[in-house]
């Protein structure tokens, strides 16, 4: 709602795919202003196997206990 523009990185963002039912940014957004990106649309499998490849090469950031 001000000056600052958040960027979604397409290479990071799994849709919540394997953690939740919805995109959790679009859920909390108060002004509801995030849309799916039509440049990258993907499959839920191909957003589950992104997960797994984020996980297996950075464990730190996205297993809680790694
Ligand atoms: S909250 Fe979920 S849908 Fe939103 S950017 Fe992060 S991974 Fe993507």
């Amino acid at each position: 709602m001000g000056e600052t523009i958040y960027v979604i990185d397409p290479a990071r963002c799994t849709e919540c795919v394997g953690h939740f039912d919805e995109p959790q940014c679009v859920v909390v957004c108060p002004v509801e202003c995030i849309d799916p990106d039509p440049a990258h649309p993907e499959s839920q499998e191909a957003l589950l196997a992104k997960l797994l490849r984020l996980q297996r090469e950075q464990p730190e950031l996205y297993l809680p206990e790694a």
